[in-house]
């Protein structure tokens, strides 16, 4: 089975996946992770990301893996090294989304992820899971939540427990804020795959559901479509 979640940058696909995967015994695709890892390699080798062909290159020549670990965390790697960590930074964010808007690019990762369903059952979280990349998956959700919300739960996991009244972490949500608000356009405006609801889909907006409530409304329409 292929159950497809897709959404914008902090709507909670990322969580609801990996917590789909543990509860149903399904392999989770984070494939904005495959587009990172062109960005972060193309960033660190000195490729200019403004390069159409050297980008395109480089997204056909790496090798990119997910590795499962013992205590449950997914490492990702390029060429063999680890950049789990490399692949999250506000500079890696800044330049993603010009980086997946090359179709070359989004060819070469087409084929590593339609490849990982063919042994396993599936979650796949990204942008066009459901109105690309496997357009006949049994269940597609397109989650979205409001943009103030998202940018305060980014937030928020990277200073847990911390205030919006503190001044510095009002600053970092506005600047989170205005970051995603400018990922979101990029992506939902770019010409190859760009991010949309597949008519089939079904919409859920997270805003006010906590992660637990979205895991357990998507759980049931796995089981009932399984
Ligand atoms: O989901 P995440 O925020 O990690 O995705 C990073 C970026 O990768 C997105 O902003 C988007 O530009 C790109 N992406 C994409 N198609 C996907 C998944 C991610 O273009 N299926």
């Amino acid at each position: 089975m292929i159950v497809a979640i897709d959404g914008p940058a902090g709507s909670g696909k990322s969580t609801i996946a990996t917590e789909i995967a543990k509860t149903m015994g399904f392999h989770k695709l984070d494939t904005g992770a495959m587009y990172r890892a062109v960005t972060f390699a193309a960033l660190d080798r000195g490729v200019d990301i403004n390069d159409e062909q050297a980008v395109t290159d480089l997204a056909r020549s790496i090798d990119i893996r997910f590795t499962s670990h013992e205590d449950e965390s997914t490492k990702l790697t390029v060429d063999g090294k680890d950049c789990s960590k490399q692949i999250r930074t506000p500079m890696v964010d800044h330049n993603v989304s010009a980086v997946s808007a090359y179709p070359g690019v989004r060819e070469a990762m087409l084929i590593h992820q339609r490849r990982a369903s063919e042994d396993s059952d599936i979650v796949a979280e990204g942008r066009d899971i459901g109105s690309v990349v496997f357009p006949h998956a049994e269940l597609k959700v397109f989650l979205t939540a409001d943009p103030k919300e998202r940018a305060r739960r980014r937030v928020l996991q990277r200073h847990p427990g911390a205030s919006l009244e503190d001044p510095s972490i009002k600053d970092e949500f506005d600047k989170t804020l205005d970051a995603i608000e400018k990922r979101d356009l990029l992506d939902s405006t770019r010409e190859v795959a760009p991010l949309v609801a597949a008519p089939d889909a079904v919409k859920i907006d997270s805003t006010s559901h906590t992660i637990d409530e979205v895991v357990s409304m998507i759980s049931d329409l796995i089981r009932e479509r399984r």
